[in-house]
């Protein structure tokens, strides 16, 4: 829950700009100019800094919303307001035919490609004849209200103004609900947020048509502002100047998109009126001048000058705690008989000429506590991708409770009850430790992105989050729950981990070394914690170096080494197993 008052009082000042007496219209129009770039590197600001899909080509669907709306309402007399939805609507449509080619390209494949359809689509919007090529469409009808027609920068600010804030609270509720977090996670890679079932090529389409919509609303205002459009605005020139607005403002915050827009509107426009003054005329030295400053500012504040900002605010956001009477209902029962949980046959998962994992075969039962050891490198941690979906096996087979669930994705793995652990920890380090555990019970919510914008989504939040808490007092972090998980000892984020496991209400945890970094205490208070687990009805599967934790606890061990399995018994049988200690534990000695 966000404080919300500093944003009445933005709100009220921003309202009463245009009222002051001898305010001159030249602020106005630049302030309506600083509103129409806010609301395209907010759209930003989600697609980049929050989700790390980085677009240069953001521009473009400005263009669908300006030229569709400058279509509709010069060549069929369309009323702008009714040419709005269909403005959002080309534009969001365009995201999706492009988003669907786009957001597959991983690395730098998609930021090149934002920049090639950037280019391309200026060029179709210079060419097409029905648009006007090169000279666009002129005579615009002005928005208008009754009889009141928006002809001048002072009635249509308001409009702007409006849209902005209510896109930046739209946005802001966004992030802060069951999806927003998913979309948070994408940042950090797929494959944590894909083990607690987001589908992340949804959510990352999700904030590409979002941010498309938003630069089509740009446009939109845009046109009805000029009453006239050419493709200049709309080319990948300006789609590189919305990036930096946003990388300036900070591009992992909502109202850095708006204080970037600010800064870099207002310095453009300083250095326009007054450096030819300076240099006598020399032009396109503004250019140059501009780019220093922009690399200075990053200097300055590299993450945007927004938490910069922030970091000066003397008011600190209360954050409610949730309710942890509220339940969420359980999912997968586990078998109260027992019986074969996890069965693995002849799994094996080669790459290239490396065999990681060779024909092994290992079940875990109901109620039962596996140990999964060897030398670095036996395969331990690729048995544990084969089970979950990350990785497809090359042969063999794994089942549970009787069911195929080999190559399976890891969306519907966790659906049937298997949650893990990373060995090299997957949490998102600029979100809470109550967010990012909050991601392991996003099965078990169901609100979706409109819902959460309009904030429809908070008796399933409440719930969510009363669970996380709960799961991150089970494991002892009760004291860390608001602090950012990027801020925790390397040990307490592999609890962290455990707990965002434990919010899938899983019936099979597997946890890829979660004792590595933890204190003499935490260990045992881990060792702890699995064994009342498993007594509660869940089994455990876990891949760990420490042997004295894992002899005291483990039921059963199982031994890799080369990615064989060279021996599986009690914990005293594989103490004493020759093959065992020449490979393995000989070597530890
Ligand atoms: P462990 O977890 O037991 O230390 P891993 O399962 O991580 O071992 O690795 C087993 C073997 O597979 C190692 O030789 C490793 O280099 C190789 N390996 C693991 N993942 C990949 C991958 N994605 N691509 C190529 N080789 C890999
Ligand atoms: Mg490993």
């Amino acid at each position: 829950m966000i404080d919300r008052w500093p944003l009445f009082v933005f709100a009220a000042v921003m309202a009463a700009i245009p009222l002051i007496p001898g305010m001159p219209p030249f602020w106005i129009v630049l302030l309506d100019n600083i509103g129409l770039a806010a609301l395209v590197a907010m759209g930003l600001v989600l697609l980049t800094g929050v989700g790390g899909l980085t677009s240069f080509g953001q521009a473009a669907f400005c263009g669908f919303g300006a030229y569709t709306t400058a279509l509709l309402s010069t060549a069929y007399g369309v009323s702008p307001w009714l040419a709005l939805p269909a403005s959002l609507i080309v534009s969001g449509v365009a995201a999706v035919i492009l988003g669907l080619i786009t957001v597959r390209l991983s690395g730098h494949y998609l930021p090149l490609g934002t920049i090639a359809w950037g280019i391309g689509l200026y060029y179709l919007f210079s060419k097409l004849e029905f648009i006007g090529r090169n000279d666009g469409i002129s005579n615009i009808p002005p928005l208008s209200i009754g009889g009141f027609r928006m002809l001048d920068p002072h009635s249509i600010y308001f409009v702007i103004w409006t849209a902005v804030l209510i896109s930046a609270v739209l946005t802001m509720n966004l992030l802060d609900s069951r999806t927003g977090r998913a979309i948070r996670a994408l940042r950090r890679g797929h494959i944590a947020a894909e083990a607690f079932g987001v589908q992340t090529p949804r959510a990352k389409l999700l904030v590409f048509i979002y941010a498309a919509v938003l630069a089509g609303l740009s446009g939109w205002l845009y046109a009805h502002f000029q009453r006239a459009v050419t493709p200049t605005p709309f080319s990948a020139h300006a789609g590189i100047e919305y990036l930096f607005i946003a990388v300036v403002g900070g591009a992992g915050y909502v109202w850095g998109g708006v204080l970037g827009a600010g800064i870099v509107v207002i310095l453009k426009e300083i250095l326009q009126s007054y450096l030819p003054y300076i240099f006598g005329g020399m032009a396109q030295l503004e250019t140059t001048v501009f780019g220093i400053l922009l690399v200075l500012l990053l200097q300055l504040a590299p993450s945007g000058a927004w938490p910069l900002l922030m970091s000066w605010w003397p008011f600190r956001a209360r954050r409610k705690h949730p309710d942890t009477a509220l339940t969420l209902p359980g999912r997968v029962r586990s078998p109260t008989e027992p019986a074969v949980l996890l069965q693995i046959e002849n799994a094996r998962k080669v790459f290239g000429g490396v065999i990681a994992v060779n024909d092994v075969s290992f079940d875990v039962q109901t109620r039962e506590i596996v140990a999964l050891i060897g030398p670095n490198g036996a395969g331990k941690s690729t048995t544990f991708n084969l089970i979950t979906g990350v990785l497809t096996t090359t042969g063999g087979a794994i089942s549970f409770l009787g069911k195929h669930v080999d190559n399976a994705p890891p969306q519907e793995i966790v659906k049937v009850g298997i949650a893990r652990t990373f060995q090299h920890v997957k949490l998102v380090p600029d979100m809470t430790v109550l967010e990012n555990v909050a991601i392991g019970a996003h099965l078990r919510g169901s609100s979706g992105a409109i819902s959460s914008m309009l904030r429809l989504d908070r008796a399933d939040e409440a719930r969510l989050l009363a669970e996380a808490t709960r799961q991150i007092e089970r494991v002892g972090l009760g004291d860390q729950i608001d602090q950012l998980a990027g801020s925790l000892s390397l040990g307490q984020q592999r609890i962290v981990e455990i707990a965002r496991a434990l919010c899938v209400d899983p019936v099979l945890l597997l946890l890829d070394e979660p004792a590595a970094g933890l204190r003499h205490m935490e260990k045992q208070r881990l060792a702890a914690l699995l064994r009342q687990l498993r007594d509660g009805g869940m089994s455990v599967l876990l891949v760990e170096h420490d042997m004295g934790f894992v002899m005291d606890l483990a039921d059963r061990v199982v031994v890799l080494d080369f990615g064989t399995k060279i021996a599986e018994g009690t914990p005293q049988a594989i103490k004493t197993n020759p093959d065992v200690i020449k490979a393995y534990l000989g070597a530890e000695a």
